[in-house]
């Protein structure tokens, strides 16, 4: 699937990317510069060997560099609505906009509420470390669609949660 940014967005995203090539030439992004270089992608985030970009074409990329594959463009929803999460968190939230909004067979999350973040069980001072996570639940998207419902007959839609 592809992404449909607008103006604004794009605009948003050339600015990171301009950022972005400015930390390659410094030597500060060695693992993605390749791609970064090669593609008109912004980096979203890095860990474990993998990385995640997101084209301003509207691609979602997932690269799995450390066991040596080639960057691959997500296909499934969740997917790309965590990456779009991610470049949020990252400070580039109004890509959330971009994500499908809640279809009608599906309900709000249960785990985040809707707000697409997980709750911090514990709060300390000293907790400075990452910010919000993204819900992995619904992975950003606020939503869930509960695999019954997708299916024939009348759906079970008693909702009454103690
Ligand atoms: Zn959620």
């Amino acid at each position: 699937m592809l992404l449909q940014f607008d103006e604004r967005m794009l605009k948003s995203l050339r600015q990171r990317r301009d950022e972005q090539l400015a930390e390659v030439h410094a030597g500060r992004l060695p693992a993605v510069e390749d791609l970064l270089v090669a593609d008109e992608v912004i980096w979203v985030r890095s860990g474990f060997g993998n990385a995640s970009f997101l084209g301003l074409d509207g691609r979602a990329i997932f690269w799995n560099y450390g066991d040596g594959y080639g960057p691959e463009v997500l296909t499934d929803l969740q997917g790309v609505a965590c990456v779009v999460a991610w470049a949020a968190e990252g400070g580039l939230s109004e890509l959330l906009e971009v994500l499908p909004k809640m279809p009608s067979n599906a309900k709000t999350c249960r785990q985040c509420n809707g707000s697409r973040w997980m709750r911090k069980k514990k709060r300390t001072v000293q907790d400075q470390s990452g910010g919000p996570q993204v819900c992995h639940l619904c992975h950003g998207l606020g939503w869930t669609v509960t695999e019954q419902s997708v299916g024939h007959g009348a759906a079970d839609d008693a909702d009454s949660t103690g």
